[in-house]
């Protein structure tokens, strides 16, 4: 099977995606990209996560032809592609409906630094894409845009979205930002902005993420 290990990654990273309570329904979708090929395996479109199997992961090109399955791609196609374009050194993206993130982005709200996970993002604040209609261009050119480098936008009344090296970093980082933006809510909810963090205190953040946790293994 072309991109086994990729099609496996989007499979496996689904059921995740229901266990960790970050979407409900079909909602959401992912995608790897093989470095080698630069093929990227993206889930399809529509389909409960728990029935998704390797195989129904569908294989597309840089210019989203469809190389390899038998599935109709995600709707977001156009912007897992043009994330995968505008960012060489990320191979792996999650798009959630995770609640705590939707409704900030409901709110049309960026997620500021609030606490240092959200250094995590590559950023000091995940910003909010402006509304666009699923599945359309429109909304993929708006998503790249507004990111501009970060590692992840918040989609104006639909959810997140986030980018990593690999589907390990780019699934953590949507655990974390749904945190905080769930932490983030509830300050709201008790009358107050939180106390920001200083583009100092954020800088040391990311630094410190550089070396958190345990040795890179050799691939
Ligand atoms: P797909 O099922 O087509 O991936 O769409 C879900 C979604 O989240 C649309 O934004
Ligand atoms: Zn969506």
């Amino acid at each position: 099977m072309l991109l086994e290990r990729e099609r496996c990654l989007v499979a496996q990273f689904g059921r995740e995606l229901v266990r960790a309570g970050l979407t409900a329904g079909t909602g959401g979708n992912l995608s790897v990209r093989d470095p080698a090929t630069g093929y990227i395996a993206v889930s399809p479109s529509g389909m409960g996560y728990d029935a998704v199997t390797a195989a129904d992961a569908v294989v597309v090109a840089p210019d989203g032809s469809v190389v390899d399955g038998t599935r109709r791609p995600t709707s977001e196609l156009a912007m897992h592609l043009g994330f995968y374009a505008a960012r060489p050194d990320r191979h792996a993206a999650v798009h959630t409906h995770s609640p705590a993130a939707t409704a900030l982005a409901c709110l049309r709200r960026p997620l500021p630094a609030m606490s240092y996970l959200v250094a995590l993002s590559g950023r000091d604040t995940v910003p909010c894409a402006p509304y666009a209609d699923f599945g359309s261009q429109a909304l993929a050119d708006a998503a790249v845009r507004t990111a501009d480098g970060c590692d992840a936008v918040l989609l104006a009344s639909h959810g997140l979205l986030c980018l990593g090296a690999d589907m390990d970093a780019a699934f953590q980082l949507a655990v974390q930002l749904e945190f905080c933006a769930d932490v983030y809510l509830r300050c709201l909810a008790a009358g107050a902005e939180p106390a920001p963090l200083t583009k100092e205190q954020m800088r040391r953040a990311r630094e410190r993420f550089g070396r958190y946790g345990q040795p890179k293994k050799e691939t």
